[in-house]
């Protein structure tokens, strides 16, 4: 058991023990406390009590806190700094856009071309199913919620008023604005915060070592989950589902690949109800899975897609959303008649966002990212996967250049460790102690890093993985 002393200053999300050693010399006159913050997915003892960790310069795959310590970033950042953190051409892209036109709008038939050039690229780069229009937003959340206004005009359109319901997955992450939270699946973003709203449906969670029965292969783990969606569908009425949102590999929820056969027998049951597929592509396109998007990886035709993260490596905020044709239409012919298609952000198509984003497209396609990502990603999964026999993990997934850890007791998913003993917010803390930052949620680990790690810096992570890990096993004994 961890003492309480110890545990109160651990973070849940994977923030580190009490950073006095650290932060001695910071002055609090500075604003360093973070007292003023209202910090994002932090909990409130944690902006009072614990000074934040504070980075302030990055390198390649590293980033360095204010007193000069320095992390591999084994998360790049949020799941998103895909070109690690000093790509000098996106710097030099960025400038001269900003030298020449800092901002222009895209309403009114009014736009600018950075915005103009990046949808056809995207159109072109997509290519696991014909894809019409892109339309820009600022982030992954706001690709989701512009996702469910985009499939009610479309059912509007074609005069299906009652055909508006989403069906998500439990455990997904779509982002935590009202209507991408609804859609997430995870229980802290819905309580008291009053949802998921109504018109949300949650089916399973395709995490094949937690949920399959006795002697069930993964190929019948699926079969179970597709009939199970078709029940859902058949019990709410076909007539009002209009769509199915997934990630190809669930990120947040702990970093859940497919079961072999999955999205093969999902997509025939969402075909067969006339039901949109969206593809939150969000974490996975541009290379993390070793293939340019995850629906390429899964064999996934969508009707429509949400991009953001790596689409600019996150050095400025974009995200889009992928229309195919069959949506597109719709659209336009329901626009043409209402006299206009009203929806769009101040900085949809931001000409900074958008030749960043050109730049980083460039950049993935010269350096053939995604093969880049394939050959490296075997010495990442099998050098972690490697402790899979330590007595406290349960499971260590993941493909390509994305990896989750989750510490079980007794190797079994049905004896989790007790929530006060802070397993995973220990392993965390030595991770960063030992100089490497990993995302922590619960007694799950993740890690998703920059698409250019190189094999040193992976034998690097893999080390401190294992000091972190032989502390943490030291500490349940
Ligand atoms: N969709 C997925 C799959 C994500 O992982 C995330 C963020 O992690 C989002 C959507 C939300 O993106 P953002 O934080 O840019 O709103």
């Amino acid at each position: 058991l961890l003492p309480l002393p110890i545990l109160a200053r651990l973070s849940s999300t994977g923030a580190s023990l009490q950073k006095e050693d650290k932060t001695a010399d910071l002055k609090n006159d500075e604003g360093f406390k973070g007292h003023e913050m209202l910090a994002p997915f932090t909990a409130g003892w944690q902006s009072s009590d614990l000074n934040p960790l504070v980075i302030e310069k990055s390198e390649g795959c590293y980033v360095y806190d204010i007193n000069g310590k320095k992390y591999l970033d084994s998360l790049a950042g949020l799941w998103c700094t895909a070109l690690g953190g000093s790509e000098p051409r996106l710097v030099a892209a960025a400038t001269e856009q900003l030298n020449k036109l800092p901002f222009y709008h895209s309403f009114w038939n009014r736009t600018t071309k950075p915005s103009l050039d990046l949808a056809r690229e995207l159109l072109e780069t997509f290519t696991a199913t014909k894809m019409a229009k892109a339309f820009f937003v600022n982030s992954g959340s706001e690709a989701n919620d512009t996702q469910v206004k985009l499939v009610w005009y479309y059912n509007n359109a074609l005069g299906r008023p009652n055909k508006k319901k989403f069906i998500a997955r439990e455990k997904s992450y779509h982002g935590s604005t009202l209507i991408s939270a609804s859609l997430s699946g995870l229980p802290a973003l819905h309580q008291k915060f009053d949802l998921p709203a109504p018109f949300v449906l949650h089916t399973d969670c395709p995490h094949y070592w937690r949920f399959h029965l006795p002697g069930e292969t993964e190929e019948d783990f699926s079969t179970r989950l597709a009939n199970n969606l078709e029940n859902l569908i058949l019990k709410e009425g076909p007539e009002t589902i209009a769509a199915f949102i997934a990630e190809p590999v669930m990120g947040a929820g702990g970093v859940i690949p497919p079961p072999a056969t999955y999205f093969d027998k999902i997509q025939a049951v969402v075909k067969k109800y006339d039901i949109l597929f969206i593809a939150d592509e969000v974490i996975c396109a541009f290379g993390r899975l070793g293939t340019m998007f995850g629906c390429d990886k899964y064999n996934i035709k969508p009707d429509l897609v949400s991009l953001a993260k790596a689409l600019s490596s996150a050095y400025m905020p974009i995200g889009a959303v992928l229309v195919s044709p069959k949506v597109s239409e719709v659209i336009h012919s329901q626009s043409n008649k209402l006299g206009t298609f009203s929806h769009g952000f101040t900085y949809s198509g931001h000409p900074v966002s958008c030749v960043v984003a050109i730049e980083a497209l460039k950049i993935y396609k010269e350096r053939k990212i995604a093969d880049q990502v394939k050959s490296i990603s075997p010495m990442f999964q099998d050098g972690v996967k490697a402790f899979s026999d330590s007595p406290i993990i349960g499971e260590i997934r993941g493909t390509g250049l994305i990896l989750g850890t989750e510490f079980v007791d007794n190797k079994s998913p049905s004896d989790p460790f007790p929530p006060e003993w802070g397993i995973g917010s220990y392993f965390g803390a030595q991770c960063e102690k030992h100089g490497m930052l990993v995302r922590v949620s619960g007694d799950n680990i993740m890690m998703s890093p920059p698409f250019i790690i190189s094999p040193k810096e992976i034998d690097e992570l893999i080390s401190i993985y294992g000091k972190a890990l032989r502390a943490t096993e030291e500490r349940v004994k």
